[in-house]
């Protein structure tokens, strides 16, 4: 049997709301763009939804519109996709990793304290693999030093922490829409806030700068093309009306693979901190780091398709440790969880039969490794 590690969602709804656009004549900054916006802005319980061409170019605009610069340090974790960091650098700020907390894989708060200098502008939570990081000590945090706070909840959108929907605790999120998301456009991002004055300056800057009451060709400050086609937004807008049902359709499917591999001594299941939901990025299941490798080569092996995250470690990447001097035991934490992390096949609509599979697969696997080593 083969299984593929995640699959998208697309029903007819979205291939007649495309068709449907194509049969207009505006394919760009027209009314789906900003039914998608609306549609996401309502779901994500916040004010303003501006939609952009990916996840990266919308946390790009988030530190741009914060004013973060030059000179400027932001704090974040090096346990999440490379974009949470480098998005600090296309504006020549310097990213302060600190370590996460095994309990949710997001930045740990006792630790923010250490990584304050008289330089730092910003925080950049990640919410990681679905589920919110401690963003209400961050944001006590944040408050106390005066530091502007973007939210990552690329992989966690309708992801709550004690009631309140993540997106709403810093000054504006950012969300992510390829394929492997919880809900996807093919490539697409959303940055969400509640202050106007910051969704006016993302309009702009993914517009060429421009200001959205002046002449076509007048641009008021270096912006960029981050915008999306009214295609994208079409499909957006059709996803979006889902997710909430793909969320619920994604915790069965979660809660399966609970049942299945829950007595497995040597697996460790996806842990949901109290205060939290959990809205399913992956299925990331932890195996003693000393034989992660051979179980994901043998589970490929037997056609299930499986991977390590976030292995390396962003601060471990070649270009981080050559440019910034960083190395391996500065981060044990992250650098632990990302020696154990397997990523198991999970989309929509993973049969019992291909969860059963891959559960079988694992313990057989975790099984004749414990024999091989009892033997040695
Ligand atoms: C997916 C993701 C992004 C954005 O990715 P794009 O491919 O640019 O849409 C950013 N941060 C994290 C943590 C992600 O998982």
């Amino acid at each position: 049997m083969k299984v593929r590690l995640s699959k998208p969602q697309i029903g007819p709804e979205e291939i007649e709301a495309v068709t449907r656009v194509l049969q207009t004549d505006q394919l760009s900054l027209g009314p789906v763009t900003k039914a998608f916006e609306n549609e996401f802005a309502e779901k994500l319980q916040t004010r303003f939804a501006i939609a952009v061409n990916s996840g990266t170019s919308g946390l790009h605009l988030a530190v741009r519109a914060a004013g973060i610069k030059e000179g400027n340090e932001v704090i974040t974790t090096p346990f999440s996709f490379v974009a949470s960091a480098n998005c600090i650098l296309f504006e020549k700020a310097t990213p302060v990793f600190v370590d996460i907390e095994e309990d949710s894989f997001g930045i740990d708060p006792e630790l923010l304290d250490s990584a304050l200098t008289d330089r730092s502008r910003g925080v950049i939570p990640v919410h990681v693999f679905g589920q919110a990081c401690q963003i209400d000590s961050v944001m006590d945090f944040a408050n106390r030093h005066d530091l502007h706070v973007i939210e990552d909840a690329c992989e966690s959108p309708l992801a709550m922490r004690n009631g309140t929907m993540t997106g709403n605790f810093g000054h504006s999120a950012v969300y992510g829409f390829y394929p492997n998301k919880q809900m996807t456009t093919g490539e697409g991002g959303m940055i969400t806030t509640n202050d106007e004055k910051l969704a006016d300056q993302f309009r702009s800057l993914r517009n060429q700068g421009r200001a959205t009451d002046l002449q076509w060709l007048s641009h008021y400050q270096l912006g960029y093309n981050y915008r999306i086609s009214e295609m994208t937004a079409a499909v957006g807008l059709e996803q979006t009306k889902k997710l909430p049902g793909f969320i619920s359709a994604r915790q069965k499917k979660a809660d399966f693979y609970n049942y299945l591999l829950s007595d497995v001594e040597e697996i460790k299941v996806p842990n949901t901190l109290p205060g939290n939901n959990h809205t399913w990025f992956v299925y990331a299941v932890r195996v003693e780091s000393g034989s992660r490798d051979t179980v994901l080569k043998m589970l490929n092996e037997k056609g299930i398709q499986s991977k390590a995250y976030f292995s390396p470690c962003i601060h471990l990447q070649e270009f981080y440790k050559t440019q910034y001097g960083y190395r391996e035991g500065m981060f044990p934490v992250a650098e632990k969880i990302s020696k154990e992390v397997v990523i198991l096949p999970f989309f929509n609509q993973i049969s019992e039969e291909q969860m059963e599979y891959v559960a079988a697969s694992l313990k057989e696997i975790i099984t004749s490794l414990k024999n091989a080593r009892v033997q040695r």
